[in-house]
């Protein structure tokens, strides 16, 4: 696992100089979406902390162990399924109670920490109440509301924010091998973090994405039949949830283009080919579109049924645009 840090420079200074005055707590809660590095910053905290010369030197028996992604005193508990488990916690108290082998700070990641069944929280508030001696203990969340408030008075909370543009293609350059046109796709869509499934699949839906265009620009009535069709197609394979995050993007970005907002378009390339087909509605039109969809999500993420959900946003968004380009 790659060891490069690419943002959160700040948060890390203060992490460091926060050791170095030695004044770290026995617990921090670092809070952001997945995807925004926390675990990484925890990974590289731990080497510089442990390293010979305080730094990432590449070459101290600490170094090497973390590069070799085997350290024995950094422990790393995650759900397995949908919960972190008693007896994970419980392996790791066992540990805990020895000696470090290597370390001469123990580090503990626990990622998505919301996700400690009870049983298990309450195994670790223990931990938390008598932290062992040389240890920081590191907790990741998306959302500190899933936690325990006996476990969130006790860590020190950390809150990161999204990456730059700028900083999330360095991280992209150095971890994948992505063409420039699924880049750029990627880049687009990602909100500031690193979305694993969406750069898997990267390729792929570029093409989707494409798809997603022509059905926009294309709502005739005699296409109805097909497009429910292609619609059926898209949840078999799990696609739905990009389908409509490709709809509101090119709704909201034809929605900025034409009320003489471009800089704020996300996607140049799809703007120029609505343009170029000729679909150019009126921008009250394009958010009430842009409006259904965001309800259409809602409904989906509220588990309703997928294919009415999909096919009463199709039936809206025939009503809507075509009536706006007739007029
Ligand atoms: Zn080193």
């Amino acid at each position: 696992m790659s060891q490069i840090l690419v943002g959160h420079q700040e948060i890390f200074r203060q992490l460091w100089a926060t050791h170095q005055a030695d004044r770290l707590p026995s617990a921090y809660l670092f809070l952001g979406p997945k995807g925004l590095g926390k675990s990484t910053v925890t990974r590289v905290l731990a080497q510089r902390i442990n390293c010979d010369l305080g730094q990432e030197c590449g070459v101290c028996e600490n170094c090497r162990l973390f590069a070799s992604g085997s350290h024995p005193d950094f422990l790393v508990v995650g759900p397995t399924g949908k919960q972190i488990k008693i007896a994970q916690i419980q392996g790791l108290i066992g540990t805990l109670n020895l000696k470090p082998m290597y370390a001469k700070k123990r580090v503990v990641l626990v990622k998505e920490a919301d996700k400690l069944g009870l049983e298990a929280a309450n195994a670790f508030l223990k931990v938390l109440e008598e932290p062992p001696l040389d240890s920081l203990l590191v907790l990741t969340s998306e959302d500190e509301h899933g936690l325990l408030e006996t476990l969130l008075s006790r860590c020190q909370k950390v809150s990161f924010g999204p990456l730059s543009r700028l900083e999330l293609a360095q991280l992209l350059e150095a971890r994948t091998q992505l063409e420039p046109e699924a880049m750029e796709l990627v880049l687009a869509y990602s909100e500031g973090r690193l979305r694993k499934e969406l750069i898997e699949k990267a390729p792929e839906l570029l093409g989707l994405e494409g798809q997603v265009g022509q059905l926009l620009f294309r709502l005739d009535p005699a296409k109805l039949v097909d497009q429910m069709e292609w619609l059926e197609s898209l949840i078999k394979q799990g696609l739905e949830g990009y389908f409509l995050e490709f709809l509101a993007r090119w709704l909201r970005d034809l929605s900025f283009e034409f009320s003489g907002q471009s800089e704020r378009v996300r996607r140049p390339a799809a703007v120029a080919l609505a343009r170029s087909q000729g679909f150019e509605p009126p921008v009250p039109v394009l958010l009430d579109a842009f409006t259904q969809v965001g309800e259409t999500q809602g409904a989906i993420y509220a588990q309703a049924g997928k294919l009415l959900a999909l096919e009463g946003l199709l039936l809206r968004l025939h009503h809507l645009l075509q009536g706006a380009l007739v007029l």
